[in-house]
């Protein structure tokens, strides 16, 4: 795994900290979509390995050395793992970038942002803590918090890295042990950082990785059942396949989906500060980010002047190789470039404008999943680009009368993850703010992705849950009474 070879065999499944081969003894490929081409083959797990996975997790989260540990020594063990990441950060930047196609610099971002995952639940570990509840004479009666046990993640392949710190470390910090379904597009640096985990000292069982396909594996994992909780992170489509799945085990799920979250841009909005941060939002990781501000939402008085800042910015944008490292790299696979292709051939047969563009640079390895940045307006409200998620770097710009066309716009489609508010009139900001409905909202400020400190997640088609911050420790744990009584 250290070396990127040209094509490498990853390891298997890693159940007990140890790797063994998918029972099925199939391998899936792993594409570079910088090239287009297989570069690694990771195992197909199936029911049985998840089946071993969740039996050896079981056994840590009840009986084994990690169900014993205290909080303070399981937030060590986590303080320890963020800095092993940060010490190999080169190596798993590496690799990230080579699995996503990412610039090495996202790449760097996106492992400093695990290590800082770890870091901050290391330090939360031992600070969750019950109540003592008032009750009758002659009682007492404190809660206490207490992990569900075993807990299923499925997490995307655009931030690997990031979401493997961010799912399990609130769930690791509180004491459950965890069962890990990577996507199959992404997931060398999951599979590593699971070997880092068990090389700083986790118990068996407490971190088990079995990567494959999603509708194996993933949806194996799912049904499991001898799972307590599921966290998912993916599209809406499969978000429903995996709440049905925990309704049949009667447990909750967290689901952070899509979105298609807007940026609200008012006539007195400082564009110098804005303008760059808007295009950023939608570029970073090539649009491919939940969060990503996909909709600009723009008071009609500055209409023209936004759409000129945007096209002198967006002139300057170049996607190209994680080593080009420029302003994005390519989409994940074939498939997400078709579906980033299609938006633009809908929008040319629409005759939706293209006002905005970068290129994909010069140089470029053939056979890359490359498609250049684009600012389309003004986008008609009810076009598939106003309304649904590209996943891709693109952005649709939105005229808006007044205020309260802003909100009813800005509240306009079925998600309600992240937003946006730029105004210098701090009244109105806030007022705006509070109306919107998005687990977040940035004012003068957009943080796609970032935070780790923030609760995140979603409202309507976003999904439910709160991940981040120490939120998540309240939802990876469930709430016990007890209720004594004494003379
Ligand atoms: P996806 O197809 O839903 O995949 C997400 C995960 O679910 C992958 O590990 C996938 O495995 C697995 N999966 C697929 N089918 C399954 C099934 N039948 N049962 C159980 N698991 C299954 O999503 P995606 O296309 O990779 O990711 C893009 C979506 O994720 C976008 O909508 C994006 O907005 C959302 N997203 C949300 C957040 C957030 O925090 N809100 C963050 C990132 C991404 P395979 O890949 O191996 O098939
Ligand atoms: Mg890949």
């Amino acid at each position: 795994m250290n070396e990127l070879n040209p094509v490498m065999l990853a390891k298997g499944v890693f159940i007990n900290n140890a790797w063994r081969p998918a029972a099925s003894g199939r391998v899936i490929d792993v594409y570079a979509p910088a090239e287009g081409r297989v570069f690694a083959q990771i195992a197909a797990g199936t029911a049985a390995d998840v089946d071993a996975a969740v039996k050896a997790a079981r056994h840590a989260a009840e009986e084994g050395a990690w169900s014993r540990l205290t909080a303070t020594e399981r937030g060590r063990l986590l303080s320890r793992l963020a800095v092993a990441i940060a010490d190999h950060a080169e190596e798993l930047a590496k690799l990230e970038a080579r699995d996503t196609g990412k610039p090495m610099k996202q790449a760097r971002a996106d492992i400093a942002a695990a290590s800082r995952y770890f870091e901050f639940y290391g330090g939360a570990a031992d600070k969750l803590h019950g109540e003592t509840i008032p009750f009758l004479a002659g009682y007492f009666v404190p809660t206490e918090r207490v992990p569900h046990g075993v807990t299923a993640h499925i997490i995307p392949w655009n931030y690997p890295a990031q979401m493997f710190g961010r799912t399990i470390g609130p769930a690791l910090a509180v004491g459950n042990a965890t069962v890990i379904k990577p996507a199959e597009d992404a997931c060398l640096t999951p599979l590593r950082l699971a070997e880092l985990a068990a090389e700083v000292g986790f118990p068996d069982g407490a971190i088990n990785i079995v990567p494959g396909l999603g509708e194996e594996a993933g949806a194996a994992l799912s049904a499991h059942p001898d799972i307590d909780f599921i966290a998912f992170t993916g599209s809406p489509e499969v978000g429903i396949l995996i709440q049905t799945a925990a309704a049949k085990n009667h447990i909750g799920c967290t689901l952070e989906l899509g979105g298609k979250s807007p940026h609200v841009v008012f006539a007195d909005a400082d564009l110098d500060a804005a303008i760059p941060v808007i295009a950023n939002t939608v570029v970073q990781n090539a649009g491919q980010t939940c969060s990503a501000g996909s909709r600009l939402l723009v008071e009609r008085k500055v209409y023209e002047e936004v759409v000129s800042r945007l096209n002198a910015r967006f002139a300057s944008l170049r996607a190209g190789s994680p080593e080009m490292d420029l302003d994005l790299g390519p989409v994940i696979n074939a498939k997400q470039k078709e579906r980033v292709e299609s938006f633009f051939a809908k929008a040319s047969a629409d005759d939706v404008g293209v006002v905005a563009e970068g290129l994909v640079a010069e140089g470029v390895p053939a056979g890359g999943f490359y498609v250049p940045p684009r600012v389309y307006g003004p986008v008609p409200r009810s076009h598939i680009l106003a309304t649904q998620e590209v996943f891709g770097p693109v952005l649709a710009v939105l005229p808006f009368d007044d205020e309260a066309d802003a909100i009813a716009l800005a509240n306009g489609t079925e998600f309600g993850l992240m937003a946006g508010i730029w105004s210098t009139n701090a009244s109105r900001a806030i007022r705006v703010a509070r109306k919107v409905k998005a687990g977040q909202v940035y004012v003068n400020a957009y943080g796609a992705g970032g935070g780790i400190e923030l609760p995140f997640g979603g409202m309507k088609k976003s999904g439910h849950g709160r991940e981040k911050g120490f939120e998540a420790l309240y939802e990876f744990s469930t709430l016990k009474t007890l209720i004594i009584k004494h003379d």
